[in-house]
């Protein structure tokens, strides 16, 4: 179905947020729809939590069959659904909605993006170790989903910040619910985090530091901090290459990743789940960052 060709059938799927103009779904989706031959149109609207329960209302009325949801409204929605899939509750944030008949089911699939992503780079972090840094948005999704998907142990570190908290929960939630050990670990404790950093398969940086107003920073800046054979991955896709990589690299850890691949990958699962239908991942990569593996 190309772009031009939408009638009287097509199906809209939404991205409500605010703000949101600058985002690449709405080219990542249409791109996909379009290669594939599918009726389906992905449109971006600008809404506060004012706005979200009209417009969560509204995917019902209209019967669109989805919408991703970002900030600030990605805590918010919860109340509004019918459902949520287990990892989702878990996570406490919504990042795609899927409209079964009327019924509403939240999902979220950044850690699910993670994890996708590594895979399609053949590298299995099931049954492993991984030292993280962040419980934020996307520390929180990771951190759980990483858990579920059968990471033997997390090391969560954290600065003493308005994070902390959620730290503490992602770990006990853990603990409690999965058979994955977590652990809580402050980060300005800094020999801890090189000892755990050390006895880790993967170092995963889930903190805004990298990128802009904190882009040229990095939390692990002495590169004896990294084996070769450890696993660096950055959440951190602008700048493509960060300074955490720069580092990584410099010590000559052969397995670096920004977070580009978790961005098309979340994108690809929330695309999965409206359709039924597999993105062209390396089809959209090229469309959005003219670039290949
Ligand atoms: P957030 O604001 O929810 O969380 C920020 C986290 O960074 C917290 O854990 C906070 O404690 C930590 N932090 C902030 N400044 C710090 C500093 N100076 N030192 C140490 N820790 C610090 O943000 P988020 O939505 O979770 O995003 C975090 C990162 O993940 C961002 O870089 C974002 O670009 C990236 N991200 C990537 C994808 C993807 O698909 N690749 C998706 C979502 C988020």
């Amino acid at each position: 179905m190309s772009l031009n060709q939408l009638d009287g059938h097509t199906i809209l799927i939404g991205l409500m947020a605010y703000p949101i103009r600058h985002s690449m779904s709405p080219t990542m989706h249409n791109h996909a729809f379009e290669k594939l031959g599918l009726n389906y149109a992905y449109l971006a609207f600008e809404i506060t939590n004012d706005g979200l329960e009209g417009a969560v209302n509204a995917i019902r009325t209209l019967d669109m069959r989805g919408s991703n949801i970002s900030m600030p409204n990605k805590q918010k929605i919860i109340p509004l659904l019918d459902k949520l899939d287990p990892a989702t509750e878990m996570i406490g944030a919504v990042n795609t909605v899927v409209n079964d008949n009327g019924v509403l089911t939240g999902y979220t699939t950044d850690g699910i993006g993670m994890i996708k992503s590594l895979d399609d780079e053949g590298i299995d972090i099931r049954g492993k170790k991984m030292t993280m840094a962040g419980a934020g948005g996307a520390g929180t999704a990771i951190a759980i989903q990483c858990a579920l998907d059968g990471v033997k142990e997390i090391s969560l570190f954290n600065r003493d910040d308005e994070f902390f908290a959620q730290a503490k929960r992602n770990v006990d939630l853990i603990n409690e619910k999965t058979d994955c050990k977590a652990t809580l670990h402050k980060l300005e404790d800094q020999d801890d985090f090189k000892a755990e950093i050390d006895s880790a398969f993967i170092y995963c940086d889930a903190t805004s530091v990298g990128m802009n107003p904190l882009e040229g920073q990095t939390l692990v800046s002495d590169p004896s901090w990294f084996r070769k054979d450890l696993v660096v991955f950055d959440t951190v896709y602008a700048p493509r290459t960060t300074k955490l990589m720069e580092v990584a690299e410099e010590a000559g850890v052969e397995h670096v990743f920004n977070g580009l691949g978790m961005m098309l990958e979340q994108g690809a699962a929330a695309f999965k789940l409206w359709t039924g239908k597999e993105m062209p991942v390396e089809y959209i990569r090229n469309i959005l960052f003219n670039e290949d593996k």
